[in-house]
């Protein structure tokens, strides 16, 4: 097995909440960060099931929020009632996204003048900033040519 940072990090938060670390929970966790693009509980499911055909929904949905607390994943709300998930990478965390108005098909870009931006508005009003996000609705390339987008989940 190689040594993976994440999976460590993944493991040690699971002990230190005295929790076990099942095979289920790592067959969600390498299909999780397997995963280039953002992805949906329910496709994490599929790919996990692909893995140990033994993880349940339950459990998916169980782990998830232990992946975001534990730092190796980040939840993106993209406002569509479904959230997106993707492996949280070492470099910068200030990041926005860029949203497809019609397939949902999300762009992340760094957007290290964040940074900047929250202290300065937060100092403005004497407060510190916990967190902040950027979204911007867009039309992709397919959307603008055809009208509408080969990859939307939605009829
Ligand atoms: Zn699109």
């Amino acid at each position: 097995m190689s040594v993976d940072p994440s999976r460590e990090k993944f493991q040690a938060y699971l002990a230190q909440q005295g929790l076990r670390v099942t095979n289920q929970r790592l067959a969600i966790f390498d299909a999780a960060l397997a995963q280039k693009e953002h992805f949906t509980a329910e496709q994490l499911l599929d790919r996990a099931r692909t893995i140990d055909d033994s993880v349940s929904r339950a459990t998916v949905y169980r782990t998830l929020p232990l992946m975001t607390e534990s730092h190796v994943l980040r939840e993106v709300d993209i406002g569509s009632g479904e959230k997106y998930y993707l492996a949280n990478s070492s470099r910068g965390t200030q990041v926005a996204q860029v949203v497809c108005v019609d397939c949902d098909k999300i762009f992340e870009i760094s957007a290290p003048f964040m940074e900047w931006y929250g202290s300065t508005v937060s100092q403005k009003l004497g407060l510190k900033p916990i967190s902040q996000r950027l979204q911007v609705s867009a039309q992709c390339i397919a959307y603008r040519h055809n009208g509408r987008c080969p990859n939307r989940l939605k009829q």
